[in-house]
């Protein structure tokens, strides 16, 4: 099979994770400097459950991107410690399936939550002032100047109140504006220490100028953001997410920016990815998006290699890791 490639000698570790290599560098260099052999992902798409299935049953440890360890992979994995994702999200890995199996399953949470914090930051700005739109009519030779408005001064509505809400929270909190959050969870401390209210999912975003969501995906917040919510917006809120698209209910959306309630959207994640280009939403001028792209930083990629690779290094020299989710 010529889709991976093995460096190193010693215990195996498989990289599912795609451009490893180039992106984790640190982290991967720790492995062989503590005699790990890889055998990594050389393609740009995540591994079929066919070559994992291949891979799995000389593995030691895996860094995990997003191909799926179910029973059916695991079964194939006699000698495998620990199933290191390189990431926060663990919907991927059945988590009491690995733990009956004695794999360790370990993440990093928080790891990107500067980079995701920092886009909706982007997402607000250039939602703000149209940079989008005004960089295409320059390009295209158009000198259209859009008046836009500031962010000094308004109020944001934080939907969930977890590591990347507060991030954002402090990085705005320099623009001298108001923030309200709702989480039936939340910091109250952190919320003390960074001057945000904590509010009911209604007067989160009753008063926003700006609402962006930062909750799990999870059955019960499935469709947070729906007409019903929408209908409680001012006219011409901002909706920002960079979280799950199943959050949005995307036809609600498309009603909201109809309608003038919903004055534009920044998202980074659909409800079907990857986006189709005929999704109705594409049709609305002040809608920005990106690929799903908000932990795709080199600092993140980075901090989070770095953490998947201490983790697999702690395990075989009989250490707890951090983050063990399961
Ligand atoms: P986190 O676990 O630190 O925070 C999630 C917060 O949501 C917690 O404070 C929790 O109390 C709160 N919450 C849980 N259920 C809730 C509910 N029903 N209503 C309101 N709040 C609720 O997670 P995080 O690191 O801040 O990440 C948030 C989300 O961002 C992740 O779940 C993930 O879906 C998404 N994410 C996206 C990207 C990306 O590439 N765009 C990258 C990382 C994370």
């Amino acid at each position: 099979m010529n889709d991976s490639t093995a460096v190193g000698a010693g215990r195996t570790v498989i990289v599912g994770a795609v451009r490893y290599a180039e992106l984790c560098g640190r982290g991967r260099q720790l492995l062989i400097d503590n005699g790990f052999a890889l055998v990594e992902n050389q393609t740009t798409v995540p591994w079929t459950a066919e070559q994992l299935h291949e891979h799995i049953a000389t593995a030691d440890a895996a860094v995990a991107g997003v191909e799926v360890f179910d029973a059916a992979a695991l079964d194939r994995a006699p000698s495998l410690r620990i199933i290191s994702r390189l990431g926060v999200g663990l919907d991927n890995v059945e988590l009491p399936v690995a733990r009956d199996r004695g794999v360790d399953v370990v993440n990093v949470p928080g790891g990107n939550a500067e980079a995701v914090a920092e886009l909706a930051l982007g997402f607000i700005l250039s939602l703000m002032r149209r940079l989008p739109q005004m960089h295409d009519a320059a390009r295209a030779g158009r000198w259209d100047r859009y008046v836009g408005t500031e962010l000094a001064g308004k109020t944001v509505g934080l939907l969930g109140f977890g590591a990347i809400a507060r991030l954002l929270a402090a990085r705005l909190s320099g623009f001298d504006l108001t923030i309200k959050a709702y989480d039936p969870y939340a910091d109250l401390d952190a919320a003390a220490r960074l001057g945000v209210e904590i509010v009911s999912l209604e007067e989160a975003v009753s008063d926003a100028d700006i609402v962006s969501v930062h909750v799990p995906h999870l059955p019960e917040t499935h469709h947070l953001v729906d007409d019903a919510l929408i209908s409680h917006m001012r006219q011409g809120t901002l909706l920002i997410n960079t979280s799950r698209g199943g959050l949005v209910d995307e036809a609600a959306l498309v009603r909201g920016l109809e309608s003038g309630r919903i004055g534009g959207a920044g998202l980074d994640v659909f409800e079907h990815e990857p986006v189709s280009p005929d999704n109705p939403l594409f049709s609305h001028d002040a809608v920005v998006t990106a690929p799903h792209a908000g932990a795709d930083t080199i600092e993140a990629y980075d901090r989070i290699g770095w953490a998947t690779a201490q983790a697999i290094v702690d395990v075989f020299a009989g250490r707890t890791p951090a983050n063990v989710a399961n």
